[in-house]
């Protein structure tokens, strides 16, 4: 083996160089992939007129969305962010709550609890699922929580914790019954951010299904896309008719009459975005497919790194392999920027984790507990080019 002669970069370059060749030109981290019915359906909708908030291919989406997650109720709507900002509403967080969230995880976890007027209170992940510790939150809570007639109250702060919001990182599900349990005991409901794991399930069952409701995302970079748009999944009818309700500017049903009930938001997801996300849905099992065998590429090859390894699906789960990650062995974020500043000069669009939520400018002083795992994951996570088209399995 010539592996103590070359540099941890230059074997990584050749490794992605043997999973996905050399590049013609860049690799994108994730691209989306249009082969199925997308302009025929398009044409369809637009010949059909109903572009905007009426249409029959979002009624369409959500059933072929029940369908596939198995949640009883579907809403499609603007965005992931709009989806996860009626959830929490739904949840009950009200102004002035606090809001457990991951540190690590994309900005709109915290921002949908900010435009509740709620603040977001981080807490630390597990290295394996890079998703929330619900063991460390226990602990956590059992310092920093009291139980009272109005819910748990933070006694550091006295606001009221309304909500726990776990995140299943790049499709790999969380350890989500444990926190069910948690949550359980504690009364505390449960809003489940989805948004990067459609076509992940955690035994058996799809993510997004667990919580009292859950959201999902179909922005350009994920699995599926509309273009923009998002969904609440729940199995609980009356928060499915509020949140249709409360994302269609709570108009009262009616033939003409035009009269809504209350403050409401402009979120339906309109029928042209609609009619893209039923042709995609059509190709999702083949874009899961696809990422598996990609996934078991990456596998094969970076299985014997002694200075990184993959990410691989937690036990009893399985994975949407979003996207494919590595782990370095030794947390170190020069090496990690390193590697990445080489992948992308080869052509290989590599990125690092989010920065962690709690050292953005507007969440610094925001409550926290000590975020150990989060701080390592941030100096060692890399996610590697993942689009479905990298691989065309038939
Ligand atoms: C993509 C994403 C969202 C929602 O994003 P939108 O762009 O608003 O659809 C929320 N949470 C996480 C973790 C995400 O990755």
């Amino acid at each position: 083996m010539t592996t103590t002669v070359n540099s941890i970069d230059k074997i990584f370059i050749q490794e992605l160089e043997k999973i996905l060749g050399k590049p013609q030109s860049p690799i994108p981290l994730h691209e989306p992939e249009f082969s199925g019915n997308e302009w025929t359906l398009l044409k369809n909708c637009l010949d059909s007129t109903f572009v905007s908030s009426i249409g029959e291919y979002t009624n369409q989406f959500e059933v072929m969305l029940t369908e596939y997650t198995g949640a009883k109720y579907a809403v499609a709507v603007v965005n992931g962010t709009a989806a996860l900002h009626i959830s929490l509403m739904l949840a009950g967080v009200k102004l002035g709550d606090e809001v457990l969230v991951p540190a690590l995880s994309f900005v709109a976890t915290a921002n949908a609890v900010s435009h509740c007027g709620a603040i977001p209170h981080f807490v630390d992940s597990e290295l394996n699922t890079m998703g929330m510790d619900p063991w460390a939150l226990e602990e956590y809570l059992s310092k920093i929580g009291e139980v009272t007639s109005q819910g748990m109250i933070n006694i550091k702060t006295g606001r009221r914790i309304a909500a726990i919001v776990p995140m299943h990182t790049y499709g790999h599900p969380m350890n989500i019954e444990s926190l069910l349990n948690l949550a359980e005991r504690y009364g505390l409901p449960v809003v489940e951010d989805a948004a990067e794991s459609l076509g992940s399930t955690y035994q058996g069952r799809h993510t997004g299904n667990f919580g009292l409701i859950g959201i999902l995302s179909f922005n350009g970079n994920k699995i599926i896309t509309t273009g923009g748009g998002g969904a609440i999944l729940t199995n609980n009818a009356e928060l499915a008719r509020q949140a249709k309700h409360l994302t269609t500017t709570a108009k009262k049903p009616h033939p003409w009459e035009i009269l809504h009930d209350s403050v409401a938001w402009n979120y339906r997801l309109p029928n042209i975005n609609a009619a893209l996300g039923c042709a995609q849905m059509e190709r999702l099992s083949l874009f899961l497919a696809k990422k598996r065998e990609l996934a078991a590429r990456y596998q094969r090859i970076f299985a014997n790194g002694d200075q990184y390894t993959f990410v691989n699906e937690p036990q009893g789960c399985c994975s949407n392999y979003w996207l494919n990650t590595i782990r370095l062995n030794k947390p170190d974020i020069s090496t990690r920027d390193d590697l990445i500043a080489k992948a992308n000069a080869a052509g290989y669009q590599c990125r690092p984790a989010w920065g962690l939520l709690h050292k953005l400018p507007m969440y610094k002083d925001c409550p926290r507990s000590s975020l150990p795992i989060a701080e390592r994951l941030e100096a060692s996570l890399i996610n590697l080019p993942s689009s479905p088209k990298l691989l065309s399995v038939t």
